[in-house]
């Protein structure tokens, strides 16, 4: 937690998977976008990107901002993976808002999912069975 004023800001953090890349958001946030375009499933190998949209000013790495390496897919989509554990991590930057891979999220988020986008693109099996088993364990 921060202080900024009579306010106390939530501070989140996230890293990829080997830890040597990690990075801070402050404020709190309006949930995951997830992108089921045919590129996001591609890329990510699963169902899509889950994003958090982040303001450029609440985001700051705390380390390893230049130990990555960026993929240019097409003119317009790109993507940034960590150079030694290839977690890909925020790399889309835009005027406004930096593009967080949201599990990459180390602190918990509070809310959930609050959009599907290209969900005409969704893969046939990106839903559950209606005998879908779920087990509890946790990971570290
Ligand atoms: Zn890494
Ligand atoms: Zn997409």
């Amino acid at each position: 937690m921060m202080r900024e004023g009579d306010w106390v800001m939530t501070v989140r953090r996230g890293g990829c998977l080997c830890g040597a890349r990690a990075y801070e958001i402050e404020g709190d946030l309006d949930g995951v976008w997830i992108c089921h375009c045919s590129l996001c499933r591609k890329v990510t190998g699963s169902i899509g990107n889950a994003i958090l949209i982040v303001p450029k000013a609440r985001f700051r790495w705390l380390r390893g901002e230049d130990h990555a390496v960026t993929y240019v897919l097409r003119e317009t989509y790109s993507i940034t993976r960590c150079q030694t554990c290839g977690t890909p991590l925020p790399a889309e930057v835009d005027d406004t808002n930096v593009y967080v891979t949201a599990g990459t999220l180390d602190t918990p988020l509070g809310k959930g999912v609050r959009t599907h986008l290209f969900c005409a693109s969704r893969a046939d099996w990106d839903r559950d069975e209606p005998d879908v088993r779920y087990f509890d364990a946790r990971s570290r």
